[in-house]
């Protein structure tokens, strides 16, 4: 039997890490989370004003966590997706009747989404959370981790059965340990903020690819919608510079006219954008989830889907353990949980990455290639429906929260 002081240890409690701790503690494992911002209250960092696409595998998840309901009233469903190439011939269209869903995903900010974790994980007396606190250093040992605490100035030791890595894309327990990663700078920066256009959205989201960069539109509520325009990073500054009649002009030159004149914009955030992913996702007692082990480019809309898939599947392998009487930290349970998610990570970033790569291709065969994909991905139920399955969260063997099961 366990003489730690929590069974699992999550460090950073941004969307992922706090997903996490949810799933965990409302199936009974005791969880410290160790957060480096004030929790609550508006200061993290990760719950900010960014507009996030959750795939219907993700709003299965949040049923399971108990948050979907109050989720539900704050987001605005996605019911067509449509991609294009400005001043091209290619587009393609995804909508929600011919998949057999009621929506193909669901808009939400970062910030309402936060907030409702943040009200959950006070529902649930098995987790704690230490915020502001800082890891100051950790061991791994055979019997368990033991990690030093900087909260509040004073010094804190705490003990646990696995350590798990929630600690974004500059992770330092990854780092600490040496786990290796590949990383790749896009050299190019999302630029993001909220629009009001003349026109109604009709719950469609645009993704359309232009010579400066990609263009997404998403739905929102209040008939806003969500923009995510990636600029070169030697543009950025200009962008974020211009004043709001010069900016949205700059946003209609490139989206068009499909939602009418933009009329209104409001506060713009820009984030630099890379790749980075790393080489191992387990060591015996520590298990790497989210950003920490992969930081994908937005131009999908997969990046926290991919990190709820992970918390899924974590929580299962975790729950199942315990139930099995087994040591949650075993490196036989973790492995479990890295072949599982291998697979899935792989092929979202590749995805993602493919994508960017294609279209920043101007050369001419290139565009022409990409348009011919489009029209034939329009025109190939089959070809469709598995793009449809992996944006929506569905491809691969499914932990059971994103079947829509109960955990335990
Ligand atoms: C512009 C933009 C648009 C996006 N759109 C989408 C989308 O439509 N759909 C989608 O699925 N994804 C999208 N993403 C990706 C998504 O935002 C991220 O995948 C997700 O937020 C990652 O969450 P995380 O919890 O893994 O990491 P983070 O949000 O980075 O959280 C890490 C946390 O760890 C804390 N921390 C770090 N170090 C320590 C330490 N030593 N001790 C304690 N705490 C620590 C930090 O304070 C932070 O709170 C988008 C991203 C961007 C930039």
């Amino acid at each position: 039997m366990s003489t730690s002081d929590y069974q699992v240890l999550i460090v950073g409690g941004g969307l992922v890490g706090a997903s996490l701790a949810v799933a965990l503690g409302q199936a009974g494992v005791s969880v410290a989370v160790v957060e480096a911002a004030p929790f609550a209250g508006g200061g993290q960092p990760g719950y900010d004003d960014r507009s996030l696409a959750l795939a219907q595998g993700s709003q299965r998840i949040f049923t399971g966590l108990g948050v979907w309901s109050a989720l539900e009233p704050r987001v605005c469903p996605i019911k067509t997706i449509h991609v294009s190439d400005r001043g091209r011939f290619g587009f393609t269209r995804l909508r929600h009747d011919e998949e057999g869903v009621p929506a193909l995903g669901y808009v939400v900010t970062a910030r309402v989404l936060g907030g409702v974790l943040v009200e959950r994980l006070a529902q649930l007396d098995r987790v704690e959370i230490l915020a502001p606190a800082q890891v100051r250093d950790f061991s791994i040992a055979a019997d368990g981790v033991s990690v030093e605490l900087d909260r509040e100035g004073a010094a804190h030791t705490i003990g646990a059965d696995l350590l798990v890595a929630a600690d974004g894309a500059d992770s330092t327990i990854r780092e600490q340990l040496g786990i290796e990663t590949v990383r790749r700078d896009y050299g190019q920066t999302a630029v993001i903020a909220n629009l009001t256009p003349q026109l109604p959205h009709d719950n469609v989201a645009y993704e359309r690819f232009t010579d400066s960069g990609p263009m997404a539109l998403l739905p929102m509520t209040e008939n806003r919608c969500a923009l995510v325009w990636t600029v070169p990073a030697a543009q950025a500054d200009e962008v974020m510079q211009l004043d709001d009649d010069d900016f949205l002009a700059r946003v209609q030159e490139r989206f068009g006219y499909r939602l009418g004149r933009l009329q209104k914009v409001g506060r713009r955030h820009a984030y630099p954008l890379q790749l980075v992913r790393a080489r191992e996702s387990v060591r015996p007692r520590l298990a790497l989830i989210g950003n920490a082990m992969h930081t994908l480019h937005p131009i999908a809309g997969q990046g926290f889907n991919l990190g709820l898939r992970d918390v899924a599947a974590l929580a299962e392998v975790v729950v199942d353990a315990r139930a099995a009487g087994r040591d949650c930290g075993d490196p036989a349970v973790l492995e479990r949980y890295a072949a599982w998610r291998r697979r899935d990570q792989q092929r979202v970033m590749f995805f993602t990455d493919s994508l960017v790569r294609l279209f920043a291709q101007p050369l001419a065969p290139v565009a022409l290639a990409r348009d011919a994909g489009m029209l034939a991905m329009d025109l190939c139920p089959p070809a469709k429906r598995w793009f449809g399955r992996l944006t929506m969260g569905r491809a691969g063997r499914l932990p059971r929260l994103a079947r829509g099961l109960p955990l335990t």
